[in-house]
C-alpha cells in the first residue's frame, strides 16, 4: 500500500500519478519504507534508551512467567 508521508496517509494506487507520486501533494511515495519512518520519528520520539528499558522489562517479565510455567509443570 502506497505511503504519502507529507500527507501522512495511505492512497489507494488510483490517487497515485503514474510516476508514483501523491495526486494530492506530489510526494514520490514509496512503498511501506516512508510509512515506517513516518511511525519511526512519531513513536520513537521517546529517548530510545526508555525504549531498551521497555524492551529489557518486557524482556525480563517474559523470563519470569516462562520459569513459573516450568515450576508449575514440574
Ligand atoms: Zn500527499
Amino acid at each position: 500500500m502506497p505511503w504519502c508521508e507529507p500527507c501522512a496517509k495511505y492512497l489507494s494506487p488510483n490517487a497515485l500519478t503514474k510516476e508514483g507520486q501523491c495526486g494530492e501533494c506530489g510526494f514520490q511515495c514509496v512503498e511501506e519504507k516512508a510509512k515506517w519512518r513516518f511511525l519511526r520519528k512519531k513513536f520513537f520520539g521517546i529517548p530510545w534508551h526508555l525504549w531498551i528499558l521497555i524492551v529489557v522489562l518486557g524482556g525480563y517479565l517474559i523470563w519470569r512467567l516462562i520459569q513459573l510455567i516450568v515450576w508449575l509443570a514440574t
